[in-house]
């Protein structure tokens, strides 16, 4: 399959230059150049399916012709090595827990698999390839774990020292091998300058190839298709053929693009619901038709603070920029801290289910919107290890007894560089590696 770019240009390209290029010529972003559908026999063998073979028939229409199909095979068995359950929490929601990979976030399934897409596809040149990635916290973690050891790629990992938490920090020092982290002595926002410097520098490019993981990369998109199939196909198992409303906490909205995308392979969905926090640019945008990006808000459920979300124009493009025909499917809701807060606190003690902030907008949004006789389910993005803060403020015995189980997860150990925020001194570092 070919993969298509939504700016004026329409740039056609293959799987490779989409995942290596990431962006096309003109900024804007790839997609499949069609979507195509899953067969009666695919559907009716669904629910007796592993999650690997799951992942082999969702993705093998995308990548079958680039990919052999053991290297398929391989490469969905080594990514989805973890379960991923759907689990009751009340009488009409379920969960669908996405947290259980080494850096307890759903980010690891696209990082995972985008590493093992890209040793595969490695054009064959002298020059090493390096992924490099500025973090303000959570993606660094996952990029790190999803390339760990990973054959012929190094990965750099920026982060603002001392403006991370020590756990997030270890998911990226104690590595060691091909992951290099490095603590920056400025802002996120010098991380990231560096790193497009590096881009941008044609003298580096020559000898080192880098690239980037950021969460735009069509190879960390399509693998989170899988997981709305088996969420999917445990709902029907338990409810006969009644297809569940799906909620997913949205803050670049690239989950819920994934999920819709499972929807036209034919995957049942009544209707879907986008939960933001109160960076809320998409649900102001479906209420009155324009699109405002706004400064973004620090929130309680931080990994969904964004002003401006990346890939809003790729589900834009899949109503085909109808404001009309996105609401009939995606009711969009926005939940404050305080909601959070109360949401984690209510559905503990009524549920035993303990959410972290992320989850709990999934949760809360989820429970607004059903109607009548509707159910269905949300996605768990994060285990609450990684929002201790916030849990010990609501639920404190909580806290401490996850402080228990993961022990010294929250001592910083393991190596890293420390670098001033000039580019002359990363440049050299690259040249080095
Ligand atoms: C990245 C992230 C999200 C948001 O996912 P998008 O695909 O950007 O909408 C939600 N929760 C957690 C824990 C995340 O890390």
């Amino acid at each position: 399959m070919q993969f298509k770019s939504l700016g004026n240009n329409r740039q056609i390209v293959s799987l490779p230059e989409a995942v290596f290029k990431g962006l096309a010529d003109d900024g804007s972003l790839f997609m499949p150049e069609e979507i195509p559908t899953l067969s009666d026999d695919f559907f009716d063998k669904l629910q007796e399916m592993s999650l690997s073979e799951i992942a082999f028939s969702v993705l093998k229409p995308f990548l079958g012709e680039d990919l052999g199909a053991d290297e398929l095979k391989e490469m969905v068995e080594s990514t989805f090595s973890f379960p991923i359950p759907l689990k009751p929490v009340d009488e009409r929601i379920q969960v669908l827990e996405l947290f259980h990979g080494p850096t307890q976030a759903f980010k690891d399934v696209g990082a995972r698999f985008l590493s093992r897409l890209m040793s595969r596809l490695h054009p064959v040149t002298e020059k090493k390839m390096v992924v490099l990635t500025a973090t303000s916290g959570d993606t660094g973690g996952a990029v790190a774990h999803g390339f760990y050891k990973v054959p012929g790629i190094d990965v750099v990992v920026l982060y603002p020292d001392g403006k991370i938490s020590p756990y997030q920090q270890n998911q990226m020092t104690s590595l060691g091998h091909n992951i290099h982290a490095i603590a920056v002595d400025g802002a996120f926002d010098d991380c990231q300058r560096l790193v497009k410097q590096a881009f941008n520098d044609r003298s580096l490019r020559q000898d080192v190839a880098v690239t980037s993981a950021n969460s735009i990369n069509l190879g960390r998109l399509l693998p989170q298709m899988v997981y709305y199939f088996q969420g999917v196909a445990r709902i029907m198992e338990q409810n006969g053929q009644k297809p569940p409303v799906v909620c997913v906490p949205s803050g670049n909205f690239g989950n819920i693009t994934a999920a819709v995308l499972a929807h036209r392979m034919g995957l049942p969905v009544k209707r879907f619901v986008a939960a933001t926090n109160v960076n809320d640019v998409v649900p102001r945008f479906l209420n009155s038709g324009n699109y405002e990006p706004k400064d973004t808000i620090v929130t309680l459920a931080n990994a969904m603070d964004v002003g401006d979300p990346s890939n809003w124009p790729r589900l834009f493009e899949l109503y085909n920029q109808d404001t009309d025909k996105i609401k009939k499917e995606i009711a969009a809701t926005v939940v404050n801290d305080r909601e959070i807060q109360e949401t984690i606190k209510t559905v503990f003690s009524k549920n035993s289910y303990l959410l972290d902030p992320h989850s709990a907008t999934g949760y809360l949004g989820l429970s607004r919107e059903l109607k009548g006789e509707e159910s269905g389910f949300f996605v768990s993005t994060a285990h609450p290890v990684k929002f201790l803060e916030t849990i010990e403020a609501v639920l404190p015995d909580e806290a401490l007894k996850i402080k228990r189980e993961f022990g010294d997860a929250f001592e910083a150990k393991g190596t890293h560089e420390t670098m001033n925020s000039s580019y002359k001194e990363l440049k050299e570092y690259l040249l080095k590696l």
